[in-house]
């Protein structure tokens, strides 16, 4: 019986981390995905000649290359460098609504404000003041970062006061408290899309975040689609001396007398370790889990939980180029209205959607000529249609293809239809077969108000309760994304590396 320091569940962004980091600290590791490649959501797939990005729309990287950001640091630490394309303008949103508008925002807090400016004449200082309080919600992140787990409620309150507040009240909230104008808060709003949850709800300090690193830094993309970087990270993990299997599903989670992780099995086999991190969703864990071995409150926890946002995707090649077409932004945000609120209701009706045409980010994305189209339409869980039986499925999903593609090419007045000559559509059923989330969840769950970030990262301790088992991924603590998959990857790891140094220190 072969003895592992580590087994690591699931090839996603957060595992990849999470393995190569563990690997690196020289502890012998095991990566074990279902699929036969790595990389989960981060990933691409080719029809014809084209190589379609799976899921990535802008990486968010703070600042460009010069600069080291968290995220980029993990990557350098692992010896991973991957060239990175940066993109000038941040997107162009389209509100169909009334008062509605048709803008295009730039990187860098500056042209942010200044573009906000032109179109809502007054809104500029209100705007900065938004901006002003990422400074303390980062210095109150670095302190949570050093603590390990141990924050004192007294020093985030006494000295991260911006940071508190933002983290208690929704985006809208703050913005209002600003007096920022209501059209200006529309499209500072856009970005909800990307999160499954619109202002009045999302939380705070959650989407000023996410809004910061990609107005300060300019949306990146990786040249050879997100593949690149998760084949990346495999190879950085190999060079490790980190052993990978691929079509290897972990079907069962092992667990001693005593509630402690042991092990896993995977095609039949037991495979044992000190300690196993999971780049699976909790309640997959507890689904391969003997309910009697899983802690009542963990199981509570993911019940009470609700599920976050799934897409429907149509990835387009088209045999004209994107200038023939006339097709001019990256990424173009189109809704019904002005309202996030609005746009979330009314999501089935075009309430809001996302187009990205990669060549102009990368203009040899594709082969000469040619050129590529990516929608996102977001799904909240009970939206794919449950009754909708097998053989009706094709039917559903060009339906939903054809629709959206008529409302792009009638909103930004091009043709798009006469040029396709590959088209891949999926919908949530493709996520939750790939995934092997529940409703196709590519986020985990919903940053509800009750579930945010800050009550997620305060409460880590006592809510990830199975020994020697770790998580990591956009299920965990920080919410969605490729960044979020990449620091907790590496906050695993960090915790799984001092606890394996502490119990051979005991040992001594
Ligand atoms: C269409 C789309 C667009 C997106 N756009 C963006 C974007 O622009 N920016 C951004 O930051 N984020 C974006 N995201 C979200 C982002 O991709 C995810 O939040 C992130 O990649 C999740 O990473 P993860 O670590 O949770 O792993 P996942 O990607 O969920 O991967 C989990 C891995 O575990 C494997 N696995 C599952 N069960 C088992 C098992 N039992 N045994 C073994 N292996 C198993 C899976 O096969 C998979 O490889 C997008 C996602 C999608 C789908």
């Amino acid at each position: 019986m072969e003895k592992y320091d580590v087994i690591v569940v699931g090839a996603g962004n957060g595992g990849l981390i999470a393995s190569a980091k563990v690997a690196q600290a020289g502890y012998k590791t095991l990566l074990l995905e279902k699929h036969n490649l790595p990389g989960g959501c981060a990933t691409s797939f080719v029809r014809g000649r084209f190589e379609f990005e799976a899921a990535l729309h802008e990486l968010c990287f703070n600042g460009t290359s010069d600069e080291v950001d968290g995220i980029r640091k993990i990557f350098q630490d692992l010896g991973v460098n991957v060239e990175l394309l940066y993109e000038d303008t941040l997107f162009r949103a389209i509100s169909k609504g009334k008062d509605g508008y048709d803008v295009v925002l730039h990187s860098g807090i500056d042209n942010f404000i200044e573009d906000l400016e032109k179109i809502v004449p007054g809104c500029k200082e209100k705007v900065q003041d938004l901006f002003d309080l990422i400074k303390n919600i980062n210095e109150a992140q670095d302190y949570m970062a050093a603590c390990g787990g141990k924050i004192n409620p007294f020093t985030l309150m006494g000295k991260y006061g911006d940071f508190v507040r933002c983290a208690s009240h929704s985006m809208e909230d703050i913005e209002r408290a600003l007096g920022i104008p209501e059209k200006a808060m529309a499209i500072i709003n856009t970005y909800w899309g990307y999160l499954g949850v619109p202002a009045d709800d999302i939380n705070g300090l959650h989407y000023l975040s996410m809004l910061t690193s990609y107005v300060k830094g300019k949306p990146s993309m990786p040249y050879n689609r997100s593949h690149e970087l998760s084949l990346a990270l495999v190879d950085a993990y190999q060079k490790f001396g980190g052993e990978i299997r691929y079509n290897s599903e972990v079907t069962k989670f092992l667990f001693d007398d005593n509630g402690a992780v042991v092990g896993v099995v995977a095609n039949g086999e037991e495979l044992y370790a000190k300690k196993v991190i999971s780049n699976v969703i909790p309640n997959n864990v507890i689904n391969r889990s003997e309910s009697i071995k899983i802690p009542t409150r963990f199981k509570q926890l993911a019940n009470a939980r609700k599920l976050g946002m799934s897409f429907a995707t149509i990835y387009i090649g088209l045999d004209k180029t994107m200038e023939e077409l006339g097709i001019k932004d990256y990424s173009t945000f189109i809704s019904i209205d002005n309202d996030s609120r609005v746009q979330f209701e009314k999501r089935k009706e075009f309430g809001m959607y996302v187009v990205n045409c990669l060549n102009k980010a990368i203009p040899n994305a594709t082969p000469k000529g040619t050129s590529t189209l990516f929608f996102t339409i977001p799904f909240m869980q009970g939206d794919f249609p449950e009754d909708l039986k097998a053989e009706e499925y094709k039917e559903y999903k060009n339906a939903l293809a054809e629709k959206y593609i008529k409302d792009y090419e009638q909103t930004i007045g091009v043709s798009v239809m006469p040029y396709i000559e590959e088209i891949a559509i999926a919908t949530p059923a493709t996520m939750a077969r790939y995934l092997s989330t529940p409703e196709g969840a590519i986020y985990g769950y919903q940053t509800e108000e009750w579930d945010n970030i800050i009550a997620r990262t305060v409460m880590e301790q006592a809510e990830y309760n199975i020994p020697n088992l770790q998580f990591c991924g956009g299920h965990y603590v920080r919410g969605d994304g490729y960044p979020s998959g990449y620091v907790t990857g590496d906050m695993a790891a960090t915790a799984v590396i001092n606890a394996l140094k502490a119990e051979a220190e005991e040992g001594e």
